[in-house]
């Protein structure tokens, strides 16, 4: 999902790389790219001006970090947006003070309700309540069905009209569904109920009916993120015809453009609760405004890099540490292991160095480097004693042995990362304070 909108966001990005300042024409030109890439993928025309404005002031303002180069800063600004746009925070499910909570469940036809209960109710179970499922969809053939089976498999007790009562009064049903809730000591209860194609006056009605009939304390519409803008109309329907506190996105696992995800929670004012990702009962995640920014802009280590990049390396060490090579002092193994641990800090070795300048076309020969050499190093410089750390020329054959057999590897290795150390503290002396510690990207001095 989300491919065309990842693909188009990442070629923005690209063009970016290699930038060593953001000129006004930059951004602009940068700008008007994200929104037509945001109006491809379908996302509301208010939305993406809203988008679009907001990233334009924040990347001309002067929130520019030392930490990052420019292809770096807008990647933050356009992720940060996007969270923006998907939720912030994120809210989660509310439960009544008084059990059972209502959970009245609201949406077109065919957008995945009846599935969403079941999985809403195989997670609500997991969690150690005990729901209630309710069909109250009596529209659609076989839904009363659909929901007794999917009820089955996820152990939680369906209630439903008696066969050969007719279509019967999915408001009667519903409201009898309570009484039993509470006489069962169900602490919530999950109404699916029915949807149409399109919208109509009676179904919008049969909607409020039932609302009124169990006082619901969240109605969650639940949209296809297929449909795309189209859907967030149908949103807005719903919002002014029942009411809706809170939003569920089904089929997150095809291939949607984005639209509706993008657009709903604006369109709408609520939330995103939930996401649907497939047609099985555990597909199906609590929504997080940040992970799915992230999946969108479809480089979740680069953001993690991004976010740590700015924490790991705080001007104070960089400073310290070019300080010390002016200076004429020795790079030791401790301030390696130092290094070490704050490269380390930023994710998979091959995410870290993918990020260098020039690296990123490596990507999939970086992805074989291996994370556990990497912590070999770091153990073996551990049970090194502080003196050999400093001075490493005292670590004669029996310190070596020793090393190695407190870091659980051969002697050959200890070798190899002393032969290592020795040629990278000879490059350190020559670059002295021209040195650009890893990691920051493109760093101004
Ligand atoms: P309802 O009419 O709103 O109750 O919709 P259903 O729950 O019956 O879903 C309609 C169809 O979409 C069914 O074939 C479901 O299996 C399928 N479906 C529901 N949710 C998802 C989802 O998240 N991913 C995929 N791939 N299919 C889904």
């Amino acid at each position: 999902m989300f491919d065309t909108l990842s693909d188009r966001l990442s070629g923005i990005f690209t063009k970016l790389r290699g930038k060593g300042r953001l000129t006004d024409a930059d951004i602009d030109a940068t700008a008007r790219e994200i929104r037509l890439a945001l109006l491809e993928a379908d996302v509301a025309l208010p939305v993406v001006k809203g988008f679009i404005a907001a990233v334009k002031e924040r990347a001309r303002s002067s929130e520019v970090s030392q930490a990052l180069n420019p292809a770096q800063q807008i990647i933050k600004i356009v992720n940060e947006e996007l969270i923006t746009v998907l939720g912030g925070e994120g809210r989660r499910l509310q439960f009544a003070k008084q059990p059972p909570t209502v959970i009245m469940l609201a949406g077109l036809q065919g957008s995945g309700k009846t599935t969403l209960a079941g999985k809403l109710a195989r997670w609500l179970k997991g969690q150690g309540h005990q729901p209630l499922l309710v069909a109250a969809d009596l529209q659609r053939p076989n839904a009363v069905g659909q929901l007794q089976v999917l009820g089955g498999r996820a152990g939680v007790e369906v209630y439903a009209p008696e066969p050969g009562n007719g279509t019967g009064d999915p408001v009667q049903v519903a409201r009898a569904s309570i009484e039993h809730a509470k006489r069962a000591a169900r602490d919530i209860v999950i109404v699916d109920t029915a949807g149409r194609l399109g919208i109509d006056a009676e179904m919008m009605q049969q909607a409020a009916d039932i609302r009124d009939a169990v006082q619901p304390d969240e109605v969650i519409f639940v949209i296809d993120a297929m449909v795309g803008q189209d859907a967030v109309r149908t949103a807005e329907a719903f919002r002014d015809g029942v009411g809706i506190t809170g939003v569920v996105l089904s089929k997150l696992d095809g291939d949607a453009r984005g639209g509706a995800a993008l657009s709903v929670r604006e369109v709408t004012g609520q939330p995103i609760l939930f996401a649907s990702t497939g047609e099985k009962l555990e597909d199906f995640d609590v929504f997080h405004p940040d992970r799915m920014a992230s999946r969108i802009l479809g480089m979740g280590d680069v953001l993690t890099l991004i976010e740590q990049a700015e924490q790991a390396f705080d001007s104070d060490q960089k400073e310290k540490m070019t300080a010390k090579l002016m200076g004429g002092e020795q790079f030791t193994l401790e301030d390696f292991l130092d290094q070490l641990i704050a490269v380390r800090r930023m994710g998979p070795i091959a995410n870290v160095l993918a990020m260098m300048p020039g690296m990123g076309q490596m990507k999939d020969q970086l992805a074989e480097l291996d994370d556990t050499h990497f912590d070999r190093v770091t153990a073996i410089i551990r049970s090194m004693t502080p003196g050999e750390r400093t001075n490493p020329k005292i670590i004669n054959g029996s310190r070596r042995a020793r090393i190695a057999n407190g870091s659980g590897v051969t002697v050959m290795d200890v070798n190899q990362l002393l032969n290592r150390f020795t040629d990278a503290q000879k490059m350190m002396k020559q670059m002295g304070g021209m040195m650009g510690l890893p990691g920051g990207g493109r760093r101004k001095a």
